[in-house]
């Protein structure tokens, strides 16, 4: 996977949760359907790293130290993205299933199960990625948009760049870096494992 070297706050995405509360995200590592897991996950392992190395962090931002440099990563709790606000999610057991396997494998109630199963939540297990009752920590690009456009409006020029904008660019180009960084190293290890499991099934 190849990145853009700059990234823009105009490149941000936006959908809503069930709240219709806005949800901004990086659209690069979803292909097709909106998956905001990445950016959760990464997150939740920069709150975990924060926790281990004494890093500073309250519930608004964590102060991060990547190669020695501090980066200020802003944090709000937001609908999990994984179980989409619900706090239990699908069995993945049952992920891949066909009408064909509930057939052969239910009993006389097979179709009853079946609408349960893709519509109710009997068949649910709590979300893996451990939110609480669907409420999770998740990058807040809220408040970098916000603080990108105090910009000031003037007669003559219309619109003056401020220190803020530029700040705000900056920054929103170190946390770009930092998950890339991140969801690269999770894609090696998620590689691995699919190494290892084949080997093992072989
Ligand atoms: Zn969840």
């Amino acid at each position: 996977m190849s990145y853009k070297t700059s990234f823009t706050i105009d490149e941000l995405q936006v959908t809503t949760d069930n709240q219709s509360n806005p949800i901004w995200y990086i659209s690069d590592y979803n292909t097709g359907s909106i998956q905001l897991h990445p950016e959760q996950g990464f997150v939740a392992n920069q709150i975990y790293l924060a926790k281990a190395l004494d890093w500073l962090f309250d519930d608004k931002e964590i102060h991060v130290e990547h190669a020695d440099e501090p980066v200020v990563i802003p944090i709000r709790k937001a609908m999990c993205t994984r179980c989409r606000g619900k706090g239990t999610m699908a069995n993945p057991a049952f992920d891949g299933t066909s009408i064909e396997w509930w057939q052969e494998h239910g009993g006389p109630d097979w179709q009853d199960d079946l609408d349960e199963y893709c519509h109710g939540d009997l068949y649910d297990v709590p979300c893996e990625y451990n939110c609480s009752g669907g409420i999770a920590w998740s990058m807040d690009w809220q408040r970098i948009i916000h603080y990108h456009d105090l910009y000031k409006i003037n007669a003559m020029t219309d619109r003056v760049k401020t220190k803020e904008e530029d700040e705000a660019n900056e920054w929103i180009n170190e946390l770009y870096i930092e998950i890339q960084d991140w969801h690269d190293g999770e894609a090696e290890v998620r590689a691995e494992q699919a190494y290892f499991d084949r080997e093992w099934a072989i």
